[in-house]
């Protein structure tokens, strides 16, 4: 977020953003009750109720008193209750639930470069927070480039890491957070919006999707949006369909709400947002008009649709632009907070995006070794829970250690594309492991991968594109996996082979 005299179009953005904010389209529920007074200051706005329908002021949605409402409430519940027994599959909630305070709090305290005396500006944390930026998004196994830019004769970079569609690979929706600061810290702007960016990554990147996400941690947003101008300028022939712009997010002195900004032109996507927000979180939300102080101006300006999600408070934040934008300052950062504006971002793209069909493992066995404690039939909202099993000794040289057979059910008869997505590690000394899927054509099994795994979890993403009909049972739909270990037949006392994770996803 830019001060005003740093934004595009400063001379009349003041007057066309109060206007944005008196526009009908604001007061859909009455909640928040106005500021009197005509000028409207963004922040000057009590989360109160709306008294009227014909208020002009900035009102707060919390839309679930609505008949509608509870009728798509209720058919939403169905729906979803029928594809958790039906065939296991992963709906937008179960990627939400996986967005985790104590990771987007690591990464914000600890990785940003956010503590007292740091500095993202032109100072010497700057450098090092764009690289830890790439390093964690290839972590991720996304593709990551640098996206070079001129700014007073020297080169800047934005970090662009892509997860491409799979069915409209042209298709594209951009989630954008600066990481760049004014010299000081930068907790709040930008290293919250920067942390969302990273923590939806995260678990996007271990799905499908039908059309292609863009991560872009922009450069240099504080010296007037330079990074996210020459990436919209460069780019305004690509056919991105919406632009997500997280900046400020994590201050929250009272109250639970959002707001959202963007042109007139952006509405469509503006109140999708909202609509998203107010579906998969707590958060009331308000949407208002132009404000050209931030990331999603420039694509705006290039004619894409954009919503600016921020902090409900932001014009009250004593330390915007301070060097008290610090995650050491006391209480001052709300996690959760900025978690829940995460979250509901996330479902805006997620939905969007269009998530391929991804089924958990409706059971499993396990074939060699000795469970131990878990299951891998519910795991996709936490990486603690895992399948842990031990070894068996004395064992046969060159056996696995441990082994399990698990399978799930596609909802197709054929299939374009089978992703297996495995997450797994061991304890002790690295494991070879090998992941197999059943060949009901052929009659055999095929191995995809085989790799040593050690302590660290190691994420799988592999898909098939030959013949991948070759793997769904004709008739059941039945999918099958083989996943196995082996401790290279040297006894280690306590060795254990764990999963954390097992999905399909079909195309
Ligand atoms: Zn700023």
């Amino acid at each position: 977020m830019i001060p005003r005299l740093l934004r595009h179009g400063a001379g009349r953005a003041r007057a066309k953003r109060t206007a944005q904010f008196a526009t009908p389209r604001l007061q859909r529920q009455s909640l928040p009750r106005p500021v009197e007074g005509a000028a409207l200051p963004v922040g000057g706005l009590n989360d109160n109720t709306c008294r009227s329908p014909e208020s002009t002021h900035l009102c707060y949605t919390r839309g679930r008193e609505t008949l509608m409402f509870k009728l798509r409430l209720a058919s939403t519940l169905l729906l979803a209750a029928i594809g958790a027994f039906a065939a296991a599959q992963v709906t937008t909630t179960h990627l939400l639930d996986q967005l985790s305070v104590p990771i987007y709090r690591d990464l914000l305290d600890n990785r940003l470069f956010t503590r007292m005396g740091h500095n993202r500006g032109y100072g010497q944390h700057h450098d090092p927070c764009r690289d830890f930026i790439e390093a964690r998004y290839r972590s991720y196994g996304l593709n990551v480039r640098l996206h070079p830019f001129l700014l007073a004769g020297n080169t800047y970079y934005n970090v662009v890491a892509v997860l491409p569609g799979r069915v409209f690979p042209d298709q594209q929706y951009i989630l954008i957070a600066h990481f760049d600061t004014v010299n000081n810290p930068g907790a709040d702007d930008n290293g919250t919006g920067t942390a969302a960016l990273l923590e939806v990554a995260r678990i996007a990147a271990e799905y499908r999707f039908e059309r292609t996400i863009i991560f872009i941690a922009s450069d240099r947003e504080e010296d007037g949006m330079k990074g996210s101008a020459a990436y919209a300028n460069e780019y305004r022939n690509d056919d991105i369909r919406g632009v997500i712009n997280i900046d400020m997010i994590g201050y929250r002195p009272s109250g639970n709400a959002a707001h959202i900004y963007g042109r007139p032109a952006s509405d469509p996507f503006k109140f999708a947002l909202r609509d998203a927000i107010l579906q998969y979180t707590d958060l009331v939300v308000a949407v208002g008009g132009e404000l050209n102080r931030s990331d999603h101006a420039p694509f705006e300006a290039v004619g894409k649709q954009a919503a600016f999600l921020i902090e409900r408070w932001w014009e009250q934040n004593p330390h915007y632009h301070q060097q008290t934008d610090s995650t050491e300052t006391p209480d001052y950062i709300d996690y959760e907070y900025a978690v829940k504006m995460t979250r509901g971002a996330m479902g805006l793209l997620v939905d969007r995006a269009g998530l391929l069909p991804t089924f958990l493992p409706r059971g499993f066995v396990v074939t060699r070794g000795a469970p131990g404690f878990g299951t891998i039939t519910e795991m996709y909202d936490s990486d603690d829970r895992t399948l842990e099993v031990r070894a068996v000794k004395p064992f046969e040289i060159a056996a696995p250690s441990a082994a399990i057979e698990t399978w799930t059910e596609a909802s197709s008869q054929s299939a374009t594309e089978i992703t297996l997505a495995v997450e797994s590690r061991s304890t002790g000394l690295p494991c070879r492991q090998s992941v197999e899927l059943y060949d009901f054509q052929a009659g055999g099994w095929v191995v995809l991968d085989t790799r040593f795994v050690g302590s660290n979890d190691q994420r799988l993403m592999l898909d098939v594109s030959a013949n991948a009909t070759r793997f769904i049972q004709p008739g059941t739909r039945q999918v099958r996996a083989r996943i196995a270990a082996n401790d290279w037949g040297i006894p280690v006392v306590g060795w254990s082979y764990h999963i954390d994770r097992v999905n399909w996803i079909v195309r």
